[in-house]
């Protein structure tokens, strides 16, 4: 069977220990995302008669033997935590895709780890699946995400609020780096190994910073630049990831370890659906901000290369590189060109979806399906304010551009309702609404889904409050 490539774990094994992946009672293969298998060039055969089962759990298979958990840790809630690892996911390995990088295989929820503390080592399929389905989708947002492989089923029980059954999914992403892995290097005043991960960082994944004048400064700058320009399609798209600790932020800025994530529906930018967030430490509106008080933890971890203006600098970059690319968005999304009047318009736009807490998404789309007309129809009907509505319309028809909006504005995302019904299923072994969900995720500009249930949010949906247990 195909064999992986092993940098992390042979370039930087004293940053990991080798932990054979558990399997979990029964496990089957029930997900598996074919297109993104065929771009990594895996082996077909994988996903027939249970093979990739048997890897996984058969001890020193090709995938199995050489199965790594990193060390690292993370700023939680604000706090810096050392004890921090892969305490329930494994590096497999890395393979080549079509393009020629390589990106790593995780499975998550393999068993207990040396990083696992007093926890179980498992996922839910309540999470699993969450992930699966929201990072997909986000990819097909076009916004930067680590991807989903497969995920597999079990009839392993495993304990979180309520008793759920447990699953595994394996992951994809160019690294599994954190913001984590340096600060936990640097804080542990390891100089060696804060040097060979710098090295290894800097080789296999930016060596385009390598002829720059300071390559650690450079890789600061990438590593703000590409969080940056995440953020800004977040805000766009009203997406609140819910737990951005430092060790749940990748170096390649993309969207990683989702946990209580949620698209916001009823618009109000203080949104927040961790539960265990009452502070509202990672509401919507606190992203960008939180973003970059994380670079600035990462940041300490540069300060044996980089002195304090370099550092400064390089920071200083984030908020206009996140506020011009926002903003350029934003007007996409509207179908408005650069410029003051046209970002005022944008700005109202906002204030009346909040004014009225209207479906954030939903209401994008009946923008776009109003696009070529000058009655706003429904659009109009959805607001309360007709007045304060048609004020701002009649200023939008002045300015708007005659183009397509539909693949701008989304008429599907993940909502959280969906989410659980596709759950509710899977837990009864009945998988056809997640994929049915999934597809519609994937191809979520397509107008068979307008009038979908998949594209509003019913007025008897519940408030989202997502549980951080997954
Ligand atoms: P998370 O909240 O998922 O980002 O995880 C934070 C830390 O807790 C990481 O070090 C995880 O590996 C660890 N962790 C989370 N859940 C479990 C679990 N069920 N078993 C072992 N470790 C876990
Ligand atoms: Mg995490
Ligand atoms: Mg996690």
């Amino acid at each position: 069977m195909q064999s992986l490539s092993h940098r992390y774990a042979e370039k930087l094994a004293d940053l990991v220990s080798v932990v054979a992946p558990q399997g979990l009672k029964n496990q089957r293969l029930r997900m598996v995302n074919r297109p993104l298998a065929e771009q990594l060039q895996l082996d077909p055969e994988l996903w027939e008669n249970a093979s990739l089962t048997t890897l996984l759990t058969e001890p020193d298979s090709a995938w199995s033997a050489r199965a790594v958990a990193q060390k690292y840790g993370g700023h939680q809630f604000g706090h810096w935590n050392p004890d921090l690892g892969d305490g329930r996911g494994l590096l497999l390995g890395e393979c080549l895709d079509k393009q020629g990088n390589y990106q790593d295989l995780h499975l998550k929820g393999a068993g207990q780890t040396p990083y696992s503390r007093f926890a179980d080592g498992r996922a839910v399929l309540r999470s699993t699946l969450r992930e699966y389905i929201g990072s997909e989708a986000l990819h097909a947002l076009g916004i930067p995400t680590s991807r989903a492989l497969c995920l597999f089923s079990s009839d392993e029980t495993v304990m979180r609020e309520r008793a759920e059954p447990g699953a595994m999914m394996i992951r994809t992403a160019p690294s599994h780096i954190r913001f984590g892995h340096f600060e936990y290097f640097f804080h542990s005043g390891d100089k060696d190994k804060l040097e060979a991960l710098f090295n290894f960082v800097l080789k296999e994944y930016f060596s385009e910073c390598i002829d720059q004048p300071n390559p650690h400064q450079a890789l600061l700058r990438a590593i703000t630049l590409r969080t940056a320009r995440m953020i800004a399609l977040w805000q766009c798209h009203g997406f609140v990831h819910g737990v951005m600790n430092t060790d749940n932020m990748s170096i390649h800025g993309i969207t990683f370890d989702y946990g209580p994530y949620a698209f916001i529906d009823n618009f109000h930018a203080s949104a927040v659906f961790n539960h265990s967030d009452p502070q509202g430490r990672y509401a919507f509106d606190r992203q960008p901000g939180i973003a970059l008080w994380n670079l600035n933890m990462l940041a300490y971890a540069f300060t044996p290369y980089c002195d304090t203006k370099e550092i400064r600098d390089t920071l200083e970059q984030f908020e206009p590189v996140f506020l011009a690319q926002y903003q350029k968005l934003m007007l996409t999304r509207l179908g408005l060109s650069e410029g003051a009047a046209q970002r005022q318009l944008s700005n109202d736009w906002l204030s009346l979806l909040s004014a009225e807490q209207r479906d954030y998404t939903a209401s994008f789309r009946l923008l776009a399906r109003h696009q070529h007309t000058r009655d706003a129809g429904v659009l109009r009907d959805s607001f309360i304010d007709r007045a304060r509505f048609d004020n701002w319309w009649a200023s939008y028809c002045e300015y708007r551009q005659p183009r397509d909006l539909l693949s701008e504005n989304p008429a599907v995302i993940p909502r959280t309702h969906l989410l659980n019904e596709a759950i509710k299923q899977a837990e009864s072994d009945d998988f056809s609404y997640a994929e049915a969900l999934l597809d519609a995720c994937l191809s979520p500009y397509d107008t068979t889904w307008d009038d979908h249930h998949f594209a509003s949010l019913p007025a008897t949906a519940a408030p989202v409050s997502l549980s951080c247990s997954s």
